[in-house]
């Protein structure tokens, strides 16, 4: 009877560099990721755990497909392979790459890149010995051309102790480190393209995130406020397990003082009013840092100058992961990541901006144009938070 890949070799990165603790310890997150990612999909799947890499056993071909997606979307996975598992003999092998080459394309060149784990006892061929007779049973299954330099398709043969495996994918996950493993981190969430992209990155690296959006009044829009919302639903899917609500922040009222009090800093006194709304929001969940899509140049409060003055009215790190990414380049992964939305609404802080807007200030100009109850009023707003989730607004 022939099998399907019945089978997805997972394989993480940098989570093998670490001390054998940490390791553990990521690893045991890692798993319980996949396992929460594959639960929230319906897709039913045993996890093994071999030395340095985790398997997905499924039984029949669509999950193993819903699988590998699951787990090319867990933080951590470097990447994933379907794949056909069978016992660790030279026929059985063959056999698994004749019905794997069952798809081979047409006109296709190939190679066969087999490596054997155990002892020559256990298994009595090499890998060579792999690659040259599953070499020629693909040749004679499919006609095609061998070539070892740059073939257009790869056979790989992995033979291990128990069970080896057989498959022609490795699909790409995210990389970075399980979720979970670096804290909580408070991101500003502007219903713009960068924001969010900067929030899967830090979730790429393993920290949980916390979204604020600060409602700019009339200033802002509910449109704004409604793509935030559907933003942070798109995350919520790399994120079963996390709560990602939305933390609405009232500041109308706040941006109509600058607006009428504040002069050529007045975006820069706004994005200090937003760092500190999220140092205040950091402070009330336990989270270490404050998080911006902002990208160093992309707007004249974002040169390097504006950027640390408006710095100085936190205690906190300001963490800035696209800080030296192009914007074509920030579109092209909004797309890829599903948080691109093809709506073209103007964001609200453009209509605060100054039609002179400074672009080198210091903290103490910026400090200096303020109302002296600024920061004061920033902590009221936050008794008047509202919190939604995703799922509400999208039944
Ligand atoms: P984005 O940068 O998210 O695409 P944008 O380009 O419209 O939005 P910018 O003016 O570049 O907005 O804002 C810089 C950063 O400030 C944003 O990336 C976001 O982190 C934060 N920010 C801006 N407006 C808001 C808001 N209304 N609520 C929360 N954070 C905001
Ligand atoms: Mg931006």
């Amino acid at each position: 009877m022939e099998h399907g890949p019945g089978t997805v070799l997972v394989r993480y990165g940098e989570i093998g560099t670490k001390s054998s603790k940490v390791r553990s310890d990521m690893e045991r997150l890692l798993r319980e990721n996949l396992e929460s990612m594959l639960a929230a999909r319906d897709v039913e799947a045993a996890i093994d755990h071999e030395w340095s890499r985790i398997l997905l056993r499924t039984d029949d071909a669509d999950n193993t497909d819903a699988a590998v997606a699951a787990a090319c979307d867990t933080f951590g996975v470097v990447s994933a392979s379907p794949a056909r598992s069978v016992d660790p003999t030279s026929e059985a092998i063959c056999e698994a790459l004749v019905a794997a080459a069952a798809d081979h394309p047409d006109g296709a060149t190939f190679g066969v890149r087999a490596s054997r784990a155990g002892s020559s006892e256990r298994h009595p061929f090499s890998s060579r010995d792999l690659e040259i007779d599953g070499g020629s049973v693909v040749e004679a299954e499919t006609g095609a051309t061998v070539d070892l330099d740059d073939p257009d398709r790869t056979y790989y043969v992995e033979c291990r102790a128990e069970e080896a495996f057989v498959f022609t994918e490795k699909r790409p996950g995210p990389g970075g480190l399980p979720l979970g493993t670096q804290g909580r981190a408070v991101v500003l969430l502007s219903g713009g393209l960068d924001s969010p992209v900067a929030a899967w990155e830090m979730m790429k690296r393993g920290c949980r995130i916390v979204p604020v959006y600060v409602d700019l009044g009339p200033y802002g829009g509910v449109d704004h406020q409604a793509r935030a919302l559907s933003t942070v639903g798109e995350l919520a899917r790399y994120a079963p397990d996390d709560d990602l609500s939305l933390r609405i922040v009232p500041a109308g009222p706040l941006v109509e003082t600058l607006m009428a009090e504040v002069g050529s800093t007045r975006m820069l006194s706004l994005r200090r009013v937003m760092l500190r709304i999220g140092e205040a929001v950091a402070r009330d969940v336990g989270a270490h840092s404050v998080v911006t899509g902002e990208s160093l140049g992309q707007k004249s409060s974002q040169t390097g100058g504006n950027l640390a003055a408006t710095d100085a009215a936190t205690s906190l790190p300001v963490h800035r992961p696209l800080l030296t990414r192009d914007k074509t380049d920030i579109v092209d992964q909004a797309r890829a990541i599903g948080t691109f939305d093809d709506s073209t609404i103007t964001v609200g802080c453009e209509q605060v901006a100054p039609s002179h807007p400074e672009t080198n200030a210091t903290p103490a100009e910026v400090a200096a144009a303020e109302p002296d109850d600024l920061f004061d009023r920033v902590e009221t707003l936050l008794d008047r938070v509202e919190v939604v989730t995703p799922e509400e607004t999208r039944s």
